[in-house]
């Protein structure tokens, strides 16, 4: 392919080459070069030296040009006037001079070319605009004839005097001086030129040759020949570059400047919309005709007011009306204007039209041409160039671009400086445009036919005055810009970046994400560690048995075991105790050491610290109860002391136990039932958690739950179980003993609630109940005047350490105003006195019991010989009877060491002057040996059982009746 290409470049080349030479062949049959002295007039502005020693103006250039034709090398020699070179190319000092300005047939002998090299206007310079009556004018004789000054003079209304100065210095010295009010210049170079009051006329410039050199005048004529065969517009080029670049100048003549000081406000109407040309923002017109418009009104020193219309025809409506001046935005259609009214002035500006095609669009005529339906240029260029059917019409360009972005159109021709706005306004991300522009528009001015001719002359000199390289820069330049990089165009104009930026935010993301979950893996361990150990033992903690359970459980549905799971709870009872003694370390270290010596026993899982601070939970497995218990048994054997160097350190360890069911919710739960079997341990031992105690814990919660109204509804009752003399049967006393007749739960002998109220404390409010009751029932007795016998009241070993108490019987007393003697006994078991080993508590027992004698009470010690009795406790407490335990009576039966014993318990009894009464006595037998072994005392079902009051009344009546 390169190869191919580069050989076409050779070949045109070659071509090049062989059809250059043959014009030049033909263009100059002298081949030989020739050096040829040029002369010029410094200043001028026609050859101009700068002071890099590099020419420049349009003389130079053409000559240059020319140079090519003839074959010359030209030689550039300067003059300081144009008389001093005519004599020079008279002597032949020069051979030839580029131009002659004014009469050339001053020179003698001189011949000038056929062709001019340039025509420049004539201009009249003067030093103040605002001109004086009379004027003096400078010249030079060399000039051209002015023949219109007279007439400018007229027009302008002054009258003048013609200065001659011999040379073109000497006059501009005159002006500088104020020798003279103005002066004849050829506008060669008018940037320079400031004041010009007219512009008139035109000179040529020929080229001079001496007469004598006829040859060197038909070379040139020749060369020129040629070069305008070949470059016709060269005179064109360089008028565009030297005299009209930056602006042709603005001469007013004195017509038109009354006119603008007359009208110093103008209105102009714009009717184009579109960013660059034309828009509105805040009420302020902007963009390029505007700003234009903003130049023109600076260069003619007035106002012009920018109208926006809506529409060409609405602009036309208010030129006619006279209510607008000019339409600054009229298209230059010079065909329409007669119907319209109006008269344009030359362009100023084009707007040029450039086909947009999708960046992927084939080459080649497309298909279908997007066009606007009512634009001119539909008319004028789009339907006269392709057929009819390639044609779709839209109503605006915005729609045009969507249709060609969208493949419905595959061309929309649209003006080039505009082409970005609407790209970005329809968002079209993949159109494109090449800058070849295919037709334009020209936009000049337009003024009312039957307005004053001087303001279409004014305005037709200012656009002609306007610099057409400034009016492009700012018709190009982008306003406001815009071009918004939208997702979608970036997507399509940089694919390759885009697959680049998202392949690294990928791997950002993704870094980001590993990161993130590494920190929260790291996290998540800690805050597990911390969740699952605890802080006291450093050992796993509750939550973690719970976490490792479901892993447990799956493997147990997938390989099933004859063994059950249970969860044990091992704990101290002593904790706090041990603790202060031998400080915390101790026993830390000993949970520890438990937990992992658990651990590598077989029968457990795993073991945890447990959820409070003394005790330690196990997951283990046995194949029933039983044996769970015995594992669990041996193991607090194990682990019940801490062995010191020198002693064993027992921390009272019990245990409970509960199975782990596959239904169970959570491990917590059963270890709460596991908790629960402990608590109803006793020490030393294991309780399993089993449907009894399931039953049991289910009753004491309801107990709980009922007590405190059962005693406000009364009811807690106070049954009555007679005491009689075995010799006589006769009824001498009774033991109150409660019943609860519950509207729940039905009749509830003590047993049920008594162990329970003993635990929280709820037994006191219902001894003083029952004893309560007893009051009511002696002091009732009293006032019928019946008999009656003492009644003995329960009161639990809780009253001891009551705040109170004592206070609370003396006001009982009060209440009834009936003194206990001889009427109300109080019943306390020994097991109270187990509390008072110690001398302070021995104390206050003693205290209490001597109180409770001074108020008259007579003080039982129940159900004696039944635990650990104290005998310690008989020689402190001096109680008045002693009603021996069941049990012993019992045990009597059938031991006859036992009978010894119960034999000498009476004695023990009578010698302490106590009255001896036996419990439980449910034969005869027991009756007689009772009274064999000198006990005439008796409680029990042989005689009668504990019966409400009334029965009890009747039947302690019946009785004592019968036996009286
Ligand atoms: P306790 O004070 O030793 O009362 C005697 C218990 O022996 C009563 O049981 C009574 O019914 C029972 N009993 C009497 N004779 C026989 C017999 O021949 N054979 C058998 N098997 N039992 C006999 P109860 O009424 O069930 O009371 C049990 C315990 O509850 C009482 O033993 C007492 O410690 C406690 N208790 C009863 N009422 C009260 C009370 O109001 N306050 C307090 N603090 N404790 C009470
Ligand atoms: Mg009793
Ligand atoms: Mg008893």
């Amino acid at each position: 392919m390169t190869y191919v290409f580069k050989n076409i470049r050779l070949v045109v080349c070659i071509l090049y080459v062989c059809v250059s030479s043959f014009h030049l062949v033909e263009a100059a049959p002298a081949r030989e070069e020739n050096i040829l002295k040029v002369g010029y007039v410094l200043n001028t502005g026609f050859v101009e030296e700068n002071w890099t020693g590099h020419y420049s103006g349009y003389g130079y250039e053409y000559m240059e040009s020319l140079a090519m034709y003839g074959h010359w090398t030209f030689e550039y020699i300067p003059y300081k006037s144009w008389m001093e070179l005519g004599a020079a190319l008279q002597n032949g000092d020069v051979d030839l001079i580029p131009c002659m300005p004014g009469d050339y047939r001053l020179f003698k002998n001189t011949v000038r070319t056929d062709h001019v090299i340039g025509r420049f206007p004539m201009a009249l310079v003067v030093n103040d605009l605002n001109i004086k009556p009379e004027m003096k004018i400078g010249n030079i004789p060399d000039n051209y004839p002015v023949p219109t000054l007279p007439i400018i003079a007229e027009n302008e209304g002054f009258s003048y005097k013609t200065v001659m100065y011999p040379g073109y210095y000497e006059m501009i010295d005159g002006f500088n001086n104020g020798e003279i009010d103005g002066y004849i210049d050829a506008m060669i170079q008018p940037r320079r030129m400031k004041n010009l009051l007219s512009i008139f006329d035109r000179q040529s410039y020929r080229l001079l040759v001496s007469s004598r050199n006829t040859e060197l005048l038909e070379q040139l004529n020749r060369a020129m020949d040629h070069m305008l065969l070949y470059q016709p517009n060269i005179r064109d080029r360089l008028n565009n570059k030297y005299l009209r670049l930056g602006g042709f100048p603005l001469a007013l003549n004195r017509q038109e400047r009354e006119y603008l000081q007359e009208h110093n406000k103008l209105k102009a109407a714009i009717f184009i919309q579109e960013k660059p040309y034309a828009y509105f923002e805040d009420g302020k017109a902007k963009g390029a005709i505007p700003e234009i418009i903003k130049r023109i009104s600076d260069d003619l020193g007035i106002e012009i007011e920018i109208v926006p219309t809506k529409s060409v025809v609405e602009t036309r409506e208010l030129i006619k009306e006279g209510k607008i001046d000019i339409a600054a935005d009229a298209i230059c259609d010079y065909s329409e204007v007669e119907k319209y009214n109006v008269k344009l002035t030359q362009p100023y500006f084009k707007i040029s039209y450039v086909p947009v095609k999708r960046s992927d669009s084939e080459e080649g005529d497309p298909n279908k041409v997007a066009c606007v339906t009512d634009f001119l240029y539909t008319k004028t260029f789009l339907e006269p160039h392709f057929p009819k059917e390639k044609l779709l019409y839209f109503s605006t360009l915005e729609d045009c671009f969507k249709a060609v972005s969208d493949g419905k159109a595959d061309v929309v021709f649209a003006p080039r400086n505009e082409v970005p706005y609407l790209i970005d306004k329809t968002d079209t991300f993949n159109l494109e445009t090449n800058s070849e522009s295919y037709f334009y528009d020209e936009i000049c001015i337009g003024v009312y036919k039957n307005s004053d001719p001087r303001l279409w002359h004014i305005l037709n000199k200012e656009v002609n005055h306007l610099d057409s390289d400034w009016v492009r820069s700012i018709v190009s330049k982008k306003q406001d810009v815009v071009v918004h990089v939208t997702p979608k165009w970036f997507i399509y104009h940089h694919p390759a970046k885009v697959v680049a930026l998202v392949i690294i935010i990928s791997w950002i993301i993704g870094g980001i994400i590993v990161y993130r979950n590494r920190m929260r893996r790291k996290h998540i361990e800690v805050i597990q560690h911390m969740a699952y150990t605890d802080a006291r033992y450093n050992l796993p903690n509750i939550a973690w048995l719970e976490s490792q359970m479901p892993e447990l459980l799956s493997k147990r549905r997938a390989k099933p075991s004859t063994k059950n799971i249970y969860v044990a709870v091992l704990a101290m009872e002593s904790r706090a105790a041990i603790v202060a003694q031998y400080g915390e370390e101790l026993l830390i270290k000993h949970m520890q050491r438990a937990s992992k010596q658990l651990n590598e026993k077989n029968w457990v899982i795993m073991t945890a610290a447990g959820v409070g601070s003394n005790n330690l939970v196990c997951v283990c497995q046995a194949e029933s109860d039983a044996q769970i218990s015995e594992y669990v048994s041996e193991a607090l054997a194990d682990y019940s002391y801490i062995e010191t160097k020198d002693s064993k350190i027992w921390l009272h360890m019990k245990a409970g136990i509960c199975e782990y069911r596959m239904s169970d919710f959570s491990v917590l739960q059963v270890v709460e039932k596991a908790n629960a079997a402990y608590a109803e341990s006793s020490l030393n031992d294991v309780r399993i958690f089993d449907d009894r105690l399931q039953e049991d814990l289910t009753l004491k919660h309801k107990i709980e739950s009922h007590m405190e109204k059962a005693l406000a509804d009364g009811e807690f009752k106070a049954w009555y179980q007679p005491k009689y003399d075995i010799k006589t049967r006769r009824i001498i006393g009774a033991e109150a003993l409660v019943r609860w007749i519950s509207a729940d739960m039905g009749f509830m002998p003590p047993g049920k609630f008594i162990p329970l109220f003993e635990q929280n404390g709820f037994v006191i409010p219902v001894d003083y109940s029952i004893l309560e009751q007893t009051f009511q029932l002696q002091k009732k007795r009293l006032s019928e005047g019946k008999e009656v016998v003492p009644i003995s009241v329960n009161q639990s070993r809780l009253h001891m350490t009551e705040e109170g108490y004592l206070d609370k019987i003396k006001a009982i007393i009060d209440k009834y105003k009936l003194s206990p003697t001889g009427l109300i006994e109080l019943e306390v078991t020994e097991t109270v006195f187990g509390d008072f080993d110690e001398k302070t508590n021995q104390k206050r027992a003693a205290d209490i019991i001597s109180k409770l004698h001074e108020m008259g009470f007579t003080i039982s010690v129940d159900d004696f010989g039944s635990g650990y009795s104290s005998f310690m406790m008989l020689n402190y407490l001096p109680m008045d009877v002693m009603k021996i335990d069941r049990s012993l009576l019992n045990a009597s039966g059938d031991s006859e060491r036992m009978k010894n014993i119960l034999g000498n318990v009476i004695k023990l009894g009578r010698t302490l002057n106590m009255q001896v009464i036996c419990e439980g006595i449910e034969t005869r037998e027991q009756e007689e040996l009772l009274l064999e072994l000198g006990c005439h005392y008796g409680q029990g079902f042989l005689n009668a059982k504990p019966m409400p009051v009334d029965d009890f009344i009747k039947f302690f009546e019946k009785r004592n009746s019968e036996v009286a």
